[in-house]
């Protein structure tokens, strides 16, 4: 556990053999506050840039991150061990996301005009302005520490807001490198900074910010979600899953296996989108799992270079092993099977083995709470129906996907209560940014992506211009039975929707 007030700098260390691989400072409530008022003193400057000069600026850094991502693949995989493949998602979302909100922003947040409901406002003109939150701070987990942070700060950068960063005390190099890159070597407005620590950093950052977006587990989420609340500060919390995976007995079972394999593997299954528990229909369960149990023991596990040479990397925070080992033996103990894998690897660097169970149920934590490791646990079920029930037998409500003929799986699939659904698909709904994406349950309060992901860190602000008319208007004063009477009949005119009412005679 890190613990922020027994140290003043932060050693971070190789997941993948233990060794140490730089440092960064913890920063104080004070200091974290300088940085805030800091950047608030620039962001009106930013703002009058508007879409297209902010974009032009957001621009710069995404052809830095392609001319330079090598060297931020270097220091994603030496901070969190993941292997080679899996760090190169994270610049492609990225420089994705830039380029998608810069086309859409205009969109999303420019001004909108809006005709009046009602004929006695026809004089008014109306408008809606999107005017940003002045300076957002972003919380971020330490499983995608670029994609995870600079993926909320882009959007909240794009739409004029001046955004401070707190990333993980395990995994804070990445997205210092881009600030300071941000800085120096692109020469942006000092409207993007970074601030290091645990807990009480996030805490302070909470306390000055105008808006709060979060990702992190929900335990940490409910604390930030409750000291938000002193400050009337609104905050979207980007929280974790238990996804399930639904296999019908028409899927194509080559297809699911690896997509289960990938879903539930891909970076070590440190993914809040994880595929963690599948429920197979009976007359397919036999050669699922037997593909299943085949792909995944065959994963080459370890530590590569530049060159790809292996599937899963390491386990980026300790702590996390020690939850995976804690669910497996759970697991065990209550009458599970490893087919492949099982336990944690020994010898340098947090691994864990690519985990199948089967004889799985849901008094076991790997089936209730998440894992968030190389794990998965598949369960033979009668229907579709006993599918959907466990499917939504759970506190979280993230994402999940089912696998069978397309339109009997799509209408199986709008019955799971989750923020997303992939039919014969796993995890991609999060590149898909034209969608919105977050939790339903404790997995969440707020989304990202899509136009809501955008127009979240801004306040509409309602503009209303009377254009015509004479030196008085009907309700203002002075109060008199003519004036009130003729407001009143106009009214009653306007908003009956019968005749006697419009005439002002009784109903009978
Ligand atoms: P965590 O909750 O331990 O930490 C997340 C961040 O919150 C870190 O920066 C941490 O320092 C900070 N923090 C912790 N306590 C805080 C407090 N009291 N006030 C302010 N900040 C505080 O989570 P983690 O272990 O880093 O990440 C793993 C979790 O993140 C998993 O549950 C995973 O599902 C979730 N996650 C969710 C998404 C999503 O989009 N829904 C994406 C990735 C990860």
């Amino acid at each position: 556990m890190f613990d922020q007030a027994a140290t003043e700098t932060i050693e971070v260390l190789n997941p993948a053999n233990g060794q140490p691989v730089g440092s960064v400072a913890v920063d104080s409530p004070e200091r974290v506050a300088e940085v805030v008022a800091r950047v608030r003193a620039n962001q009106p400057e930013w703002e009058a840039l508007g879409v297209e000069g902010r974009y032009r600026w957001l621009g710069r850094l995404r052809d830095w991150m392609l001319d330079n991502s090598e060297r931020i693949a270097d220091t994603m995989q030496a901070e969190t061990g993941k292997v080679r493949a899996d760090t190169g998602t994270e610049i492609y979302y990225l420089t994705d996301l830039i380029n998608f909100y810069g086309k859409k922003a205009a969109k999303f947040i420019g001004d909108e005009t809006v005709r009046p409901h009602s004929p006695l406002m026809a004089a008014k003109k109306l408008t809606v302005q999107h005017r940003p939150y002045p300076v957002v701070g972003v919380i971020s987990p330490w499983n995608f520490p670029l994609a995870l942070a600079m993926g909320d700060a882009l959007p909240a950068l794009q739409a004029g807001a001046a955004v401070v960063v707190k990333p993980s005390e395990f995994t804070p190099l990445g997205i210092d490198e881009i600030v300071r890159a941000w800085r120096e070597e692109i020469g942006g407005p000092d409207v993007l900074a970074c601030v290091h620590g645990g807990g009480e950093t996030g805490g302070a950052l909470v306390d000055n910010v105008d808006f709060v977006q979060f990702t992190g587990s929900d335990r940490s989420g409910r604390k930030v979600m409750a000291r938000a609340a002193e400050t009337l500060t609104p905050v979207s919390l980007e929280l974790g899953g238990k996804d399930p995976m639904i296999v019908l007995d028409d899927a194509d079972v080559d297809r699911a296996a690896n997509a289960a394999t990938w879903g539930s593997m891909f970076n070590s299954g440190q993914v809040c989108l994880s595929v963690e528990r599948i429920y197979v229909e009976a007359p397919v369960y036999d050669e699922f799992v037997a593909k299943l149990t085949r792909e995944v023991g065959a994963l080459r596990q370890g530590a590569d270079g530049r060159t790809p040479a292996k599937d899963v990397g390491a386990m980026t925070s300790p702590n996390q092993r020690a939850v995976v080992e804690d669910h497996v033996a759970d697991a065990l103990e209550k009458g599970a099977r490893a087919l492949t894998g099982g336990k944690a690897v020994e010898g340098a660097g947090d691994y864990y083995e690519p985990t199948v169970l089967v004889d799985v149920d849901h008094s076991m934590k790997v089936m209730r709470d998440e894992t968030f490791g190389p794990v998965v646990g598949v369960m033979k079920v009668r229907d579709a129906e006993e599918a959907l029930r466990h499917a939504n037998d759970t506190r979280y409500g993230l994402a999940a996907s089912v696998f069978g003929e397309k339109q009997r799986a799509e209408r199986l699939g709008r019955r799971i209560e989750c923020g997303a659904v992939n039919v014969n698909d796993v995890i991609v709904n999060y590149v898909l940014m034209d969608v919105p994406m977050g939790g339903w349950k404790e997995s969440g309060v707020g989304f990202r992506h899509g136009e809501h992901g955008i127009k979240k860190y801004c306040r509409p602000e309602s503009v209303v211009v009377h254009r015509f008319g004479g030196k008085r208007e009907p309700v203002w004063y002075p109060y008199t039975k003519s004036r009130r009477g003729l407001v009143g009949r106009i009214s009653r005119a306007f908003n009956a929707r019968d005749w006697r009412r419009r005439l002002g005679l009784r109903a009978r």
